[in-house]
């Protein structure tokens, strides 16, 4: 994944419908030119993955998922391996998503083993990060995202970390409405790149929360910022178009 092209990200979260998979790809791929040079990835629920793939197919948009076991096979219910999505041709994979931190007991130990699993089928994993209103206020956001980040840097090593992408999204931010100033999104990301560069490391750092067709461009031209992941203004094709298009 070269970092000069920047990235976005539309993840569905719970919506969608066969029907929507057919109009939102046919709009896409109707309209390339919107988005050219721009790496576009559509994060589907895991039930639509395969009717995506096949409406992606041969084009410029990659598939991804919204999230990826952390085990390989066996006697565990209701979970969606890493190679299982490879085989339908996944490319890339949400892992640790606040919501998912938060309502489904998702801990950074859990998260660490997810991205070896995705790594280890050549899945890109996008590591979420991001602080609490409470935390933000107490001014802790750069200490709180860095140690999510550290704890999965320790659980995997310099070396396969270098290979992720991460996504910085305040949970406050996340289908409020509001982002992040831009003043607050180029402190906490200038600070993860530094302290990844002393470590050898250069990654494409993302934006996330509330992203939409208005603010895409002005976030999207920060320096430190190769992207942006997508949730609510995801799910209508002429809005995520413009919001592409903007970036
Ligand atoms: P939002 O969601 O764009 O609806 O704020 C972003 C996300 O959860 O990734």
């Amino acid at each position: 994944m070269g970092v000069k092209s920047k990235i976005v990200i539309g993840n569905w979260k719970m919506n969608g419908s066969a029907e929507l998979v057919e109009s939102f790809t046919r709009t896409m791929l109707d309209n390339q030119a919107a988005y050219a040079g721009i790496r576009v990835v559509l994060c589907p629920p895991f039930t639509l993955l395969q009717a995506m793939a096949d409406a992606l197919e041969g084009g410029p948009i990659l598939l991804g998922a919204q999230n990826v076991s952390e085990f390989e096979q066996g006697a565990h219910t209701g979970e969606i391996s890493a190679p299982m999505l490879a085989s339908m041709g996944t490319k890339m994979v949400i892992i640790g998503h606040s919501e998912r931190r938060a309502s489904r007991g998702e801990n950074d130990r859990i998260i660490a083993a997810k991205v070896k699993q995705a790594l280890s089928v050549g899945m890109l994993p996008v590591l979420c990060v991001g602080e609490t209103a409470e935390e933000k206020a107490r001014g802790d956001s750069g200490a709180v995202v860095w140690q999510q980040l550290s704890v999965v840097l320790h659980a995997i090593g310099s070396e396969l970390f270098g290979q992720l992408i991460v996504a910085y999204e305040p949970i406050w931010a996340i289908g409020s409405g509001s982002t992040a100033s831009t003043d607050d999104i180029l402190t906490i990301t200038t600070a993860i790149h530094a302290k990844l560069a002393q470590l050898g490391i250069q990654l494409p750092l993302l934006y996330g929360g509330s992203v939409n067709a208005g603010n895409a461009a002005q976030i999207s031209s920060l320096p430190t910022i190769s992207g942006l992941l997508v949730g609510g203004a995801s799910l209508q094709a002429g809005q995520f178009l413009l919001l592409c298009s903007n970036t």
